[in-house]
């Protein structure tokens, strides 16, 4: 090994000359937004998100785990409401959609609204499937598949770990008045102005 060359490569290279960049990094971005990986509109620190998540929560959403067939807490969930990110609260996917695909994870036919998630390929495990990621926060969800019921043909066959979920609203409380009743359908629930 010759210290010899290297030292003279050294000593005898020209200085990097960089352009005037101002505050713009490298990278093209703003200081301190240089991410090796794709950004979201959505960002939280890995710090805050192990304090916020459980462990399983973590590595399902940050390290793109899988949790168990059939532990999750809502693959028999028939409760109507909404599925959220666990990680920044994006609504995903209604309840109607799921359904039954004894795949022992929580499968929904469609998303509340197109472009809710985010479907990139997966060649992992030597397999090519679509995974699914939140398309605010870049959270890992699940993966795609194409054998989900009519009309969309879709499973999005998600982890548990990865949804928060909101009950549909309460059902106005019994003790009531009277008057609410014959309210027709579309009948303003607002507060009347005239008098
Ligand atoms: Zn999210």
């Amino acid at each position: 090994m010759s210290g010899f060359n290297l030292l003279h490569l050294i000593t005898s290279a020209k200085p990097v000359t960089l352009k005037p960049v101002g505050t713009v990094k490298p990278c093209g971005l703003p200081s301190g937004t240089c991410h090796s990986k794709k950004t979201w509109p959505k960002s939280f620190s890995q710090e805050e998100l192990r304090k916020r998540l459980t462990p399983m929560q973590f590595h399902i959403t940050q390290e793109k785990g899988t949790e168990s067939a059939f532990t999750g807490e809502y693959v028999d969930s028939k409760e109507q409401g909404t599925y959220t990110c666990v990680v920044c609260g994006s609504l995903l996917f209604k309840s109607d959609t799921k359904f039954d695909s004894r795949s022992g994870w929580p499968s929904f036919s469609d998303l509340i609204m197109e472009g809710s998630v985010t479907a990139t390929d997966d060649f992992s495990y030597g397999m090519h499937r679509v995974e699914v990621t939140c398309s605010q926060c870049g959270s890992h969800l699940g993966h795609l598949f194409d054998d989900g019921p009519k009309p969309t043909g879709k499973r999005y066959c998600i982890n548990s770990a990865s949804l928060g979920f909101q009950h549909k609203e309460p059902l106005p409380a019994p003790s009531l008045p009277d008057s609410v009743e014959g309210a027709g359908p579309g009948g303003a629930t607002g507060g009347h102005t005239e008098l």
